[in-house]
């Protein structure tokens, strides 16, 4: 569906209907009613690129079965299982946000975009089995993961999921499994939190759009977008621009010209699944199932074994594959959108990172040649008796990973989310892609602390904030918070029928 709706000289613009922009616009016209608020998307349908269903793994991640958030065991054996935690009290406030948005009626039913579905990390060998033990001691300590369990026995782990134990050879194995994981459509939730923007007062939403410049002016910004029905260019004033453009953000923070931007540098890595609707083997994976990153595999690559629910139908989804491609955005981009993101501020930092990431260069020509059989030999580390006739490959979103100057010398990707903000605080951009669209929330509040202190700084935007989202302001890590995140994790889990 096209929209065409048109502010002038709003408050805000939002460039992109991903998830980012969708929850930054709602929480700002929720937190003050009166802003005016512009959205402008190149797509014709929103949310159609990374957030869309079938662009990302939709994993609602908490920590709960990404090994990578756990990369380090000890030399006493023990795991850091900290960024584990923080990830999963991230991912508690984008719960709690979807809770109150569903008890609201913004965004109608919750099983449209959001449903339980237990996680589990799986291993084999006898030292990853070893780690899997350890990293379950260091996350059943604490109260985020009590419900969390641990298994060695194939019976046990076959009830679990059935798929991971058929057919497999001899040899150690172990899985963790917690109830209570969540898979997440994340393009239906952005859609229908930019239908309920579109419905208030003072805001528009432009599809086709292209914003294709943006000048600062005294107090703001002059955004210049291009109609791509008609061609025409108009300018639109505002005082804050949020660049929520996804892969598209960099372009549009180098054209920002501002000093925040210099050395910035992306890297596109395309993203492939394998999937399977036969629903004689879909009924029998009722789960996501992580497992250890491959040899010299980007932690952003680690495969899983996903059910999903897309399009309203159960389906299977193995992978993410890496793919090679110049483009910056699957949809609306351009082979030269890498090459035209090379500037004399970035090349030295891109050229080390060639350099310096010579593993990343190999497996991504490693994943870039490989076939179907090889596809398949990954698949059978986690699905041994799986048959290729019952697998299609398809195309999933890109991955754009910013490339920044640590100390002005080296070079490093990086595969967290990045927000960048100017000096006046009058534009924000997003880049990177991971965890991602789970702690959106997150991202959005440090977006409005930093931004926006007249609106989250009082003590009535407080109120509002703690209505909206109760663990906002509190840290529900420590153990003398426990029994408040249960009540309010209860009450969120509730209300999106997570819980019975
Ligand atoms: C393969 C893969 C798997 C992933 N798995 C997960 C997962 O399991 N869980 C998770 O939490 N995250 C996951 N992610 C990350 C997650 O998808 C992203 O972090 C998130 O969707 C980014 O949202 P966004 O709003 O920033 O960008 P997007 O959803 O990409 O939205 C950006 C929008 O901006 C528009 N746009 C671009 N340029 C312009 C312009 N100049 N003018 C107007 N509009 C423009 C685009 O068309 C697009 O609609 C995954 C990503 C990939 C690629």
């Amino acid at each position: 569906m096209k929209h065409s709706s048109h502010i002038e000289n709003p408050d805000v613009v939002l460039i992109g209907s991903g998830v980012m922009s969708a929850h930054l616009g709602v929480l700002l016209k929720c937190l003050d009613p009166a802003l005016r608020i512009q959205v402008y998307e190149v797509t014709d349908e929103l949310a159609q690129e990374s957030s869309h269903g079938w662009n990302n793994a939709g994993t609602g991640h908490a920590g709960i079965c990404e090994l990578s958030y756990t990369p380090f065991q000890r030399p006493d054996g023990s795991v850091d299982v900290s960024k584990a935690i923080e990830i999963f009290e991230q991912f508690e406030r984008s719960l709690q946000f979807w809770g109150f948005a569903v008890g609201e009626g913004m965004v109608g039913a919750p099983r449209e975009f959001i449903n339980p579905v237990p996680h589990i990390s799986f291993v084999h060998g006898e030292k990853q089995v070893d780690f899997l033990q350890a990293r379950h001691r260091g996350l059943a300590d604490h109260h985020f993961f009590q419900a969390m369990e641990f298994s060695t026995d194939r019976a046990k782990i076959g009830s679990w999921a059935p798929l991971l134990v058929e057919g497999r050879g001899e040899g150690p194995v172990a899985a963790t499994k917690m109830d209570g994981g969540t898979d997440v459509n994340f393009g239906d939730i952005s859609r229908k939190l930019l239908g309920w923007l579109a419905r208030q007062d003072g805001c528009g939403i432009a599809s086709r759009h292209r914003v294709v410049d943006l000048d600062q002016t005294a107090d703001g910004w002059d955004v210049r977008v291009r109609n791509l029905e008609t061609g025409a260019v108009r300018t639109n004033r505002t005082h804050f621009v949020f660049v929520g453009a996804g892969g598209g953000s960099l372009p549009l923070l180098q054209k920002s010209g501002i000093a925040e931007s210099k050395g910035l540098g992306g890297f596109p890595i395309g993203g492939q699944w394998l999937v399977c609707d036969d629903p004689r083997i879909v009924a029998r994976h009722k789960a996501k199932v992580y497992g250890q990153a491959l040899d010299t595999a980007p932690t952003m690559a680690v495969p899983h074994l996903d059910r999903r629910i897309l399009d309203g139908r159960d389906t299977l989804l193995f992978g993410p594959f890496a793919t090679w491609t110049t483009k910056f955005l699957h949809r609306e981009g351009r082979v030269t959108d890498l090459f035209l993101s090379v500037k004399p501020d970035n090349l030295a930092t891109l050229v080390k990172i060639g350099v310096g990431n010579l593993d990343l260069v190999r497996y991504l020509v490693q994943q870039g040649t490989q076939s179907m059989a090889d596809r398949m030999e990954v698949l059978h580390v986690f699905y041994p008796a799986a048959d290729a006739k019952d697998w299609k490959l398809v195309d999933a979103g890109i991955r754009v990973q910013a490339i920044k100057k640590t100390d002005g010398e080296a070079g490093i990707v990086h595969y967290g989310t990045e927000v960048i903000t100017n000096a006046q605080r009058t534009i924000s951009a997003l880049l990177g892609a991971s965890p991602g669209a789970s702690v959106c929330v997150s991202i959005v509040l440090e977006i409005l602390k930093n931004c926006f202190p007249r609106l989250v700084g009082t003590p009535t935007g407080q109120a509002r904030l703690r209505q909206m989202i109760p663990t906002c302001d509190v840290d529900i890590k420590l153990p003398e918070n426990a029994a408040f995140f249960a009540e309010t994790h209860r009450r969120a889990a509730l209300n999106l029928g997570l819980v019975a």
